[in-house]
């Protein structure tokens, strides 16, 4: 039997009758935009989350522009985020018209660099004096929660508050995910969540979610995604239509209450995984190679070997939850291992083959391979394996024994 990457089949078969018959409730009650259910879906999450203001809109996509927008940020501004994400983070601020400066990655959480983070700030990377950032107008830092675990925010929320930078966590990856502690969306001025299908929390469809930390943002946001208007014809603001379905705010209702038992289904999934591949005696833990020699050479001189794995790095410490929206790991003959996989019938996705510094749409901002090259390296190496709460352990075990025969083959 084929291995998917993901199977919301078997989610779905879980919750049919629920997630039915909070479909059929809307139909029922004709409201499909906005509404009662809409409302406690926003009252719901945002107390899971641990926020005061959240609003749904249509996208994870739309949560990071209308977090910019309430910033009014706009050509002349420059703002500061991953090149190792989705290509929403960065054309957000490109479509605003405004500057996206990629900072490179930490090789061993994929999440914006801390240390590179500093250095730009402080002037002190070629970047930024190519870019000659001290005379430009840097507004905000989007770190981005890759694949379910958080960035390293302490030393950033640090140097936003050092340099006097708004901060937008993109959390499309992370719900439920915690750095010291505390839930992602918490920490910056705003924090954009994706429902898109196969996220943690997933609808039937496009949705997502904004917070808002400061009480005047969030009313703007309110506005922002209505079109700028409030009361209804009252324009204040030019805003967008970027509304959450109320079909799906009834759906994610429902998941809303599975949510924490799936996520730990998920961390289940990942600690069998490296319990498993740890037996198969493939696994390194050197994954600093990547610090080291891919940092400058952008994996050309990586010390990784074929005969090695590298499993996901945890931050260390108990305070912080992973919660496994993907389980990536590194190896050094990744298109191999993916024919390999396929072969096999075991789903696998590469997240992501093109850094988003070096994408064609950005070429106008001149960036090279050499500005970001541990994004580079990770690029050429991760591949995502099957993951979801309803896994079994047949499967886990199966996808371990095709890696690790490829590996020792
Ligand atoms: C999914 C995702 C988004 C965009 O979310 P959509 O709901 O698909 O628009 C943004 N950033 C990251 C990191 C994502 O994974």
């Amino acid at each position: 039997m084929p291995i998917p990457l993901l199977d919301l089949n078997a989610q779905y078969a879980s919750i049919k009758e629920e997630v039915n018959a909070a479909i059929q409730e809307v139909l029922e009650s004709q409201q499909f935009i906005m509404g009662e259910t809409v409302r406690d879906f926003e009252s719901e999450i945002a107390k899971y989350i641990g926020v005061d203001y959240a609003y749904g809109c249509a996208s994870g996509s739309d949560a990071l522009l209308l977090a910019l927008m309430a910033l009014d940020i706009g050509p002349g501004d420059y703002v500061i985020t991953s090149p190792f994400t989705f290509f929403a983070t960065g054309g957000a601020i490109s479509r605003l018209g405004a500057f996206p400066i990629f900072i490179d990655i930490d090789p061993g959480t994929y999440t914006l660099d801390p240390v590179k983070l500093s250095a730009l700030l402080k002037g002190e990377s070629p970047l930024a004096e190519r870019l000659n950032l001290s005379a430009r107008d840097i507004k905000a830092i989007i770190p981005v929660h890759l694949y379910g675990q958080m960035a390293d925010m302490d030393p950033i929320m640090k140097l936003a508050k050092e340099y006097n930078l708004r901060v937008i966590e993109d959390a499309a990856q992370a719900i439920g995910s915690t750095y010291q502690g505390r839930a992602a969306g918490t920490f910056g001025d705003f924090g954009c969540f994706s429902f898109f299908p196969s996220k943690n929390l997933g609808a039937y469809g496009d949705a997502g979610l904004i917070t808002v930390k400061d009480p005047a943002l969030a009313e703007k946001v309110n506005i922002l995604r209505l079109h700028g208007a409030k009361p209804k014809y009252h324009h204040s603001l030019v805003g967008i239509n970027s509304r959450l379905d109320t079909i799906q705010a009834a759906i994610l209702r429902v998941k809303l209450g599975y949510l924490e038992e799936w996520t730990a289904q998920r961390i289940g999934v990942a600690q069998r995984y490296r319990q498993l591949f740890t037996e198969a005696g493939i696994v390194t833990e050197d994954w600093e190679c990547c610090s080291g020699s891919c940092k400058e050479s952008g994996g050309d001189e990586c010390s990784l070997t074929e005969e090695q794995v590298l499993l996901p790095v945890e931050r260390s410490g108990t305070n912080h939850r992973h919660v496994y929206h993907q389980y990536t790991i590194r190896v050094k003959n990744r298109d191999s291992l993916v024919k390999h996989l396929k072969k096999h019938g075991i789903g696998n996705a590469v997240y992501y083959p093109i850094p988003l510094h070096t994408q064609q749409c950005f070429s106008e901002l001149g960036y090279t391979e050499k500005d970001c090259p541990a994004a580079i390296c990770a690029s050429k190496q991760v591949l995502s394996l099957p993951m979801y709460p309803q896994m079994k352990e047949e499967q886990i075990r199966e996808v371990v024994e095709a890696v690790a025969g490829f590996i020792k083959r």
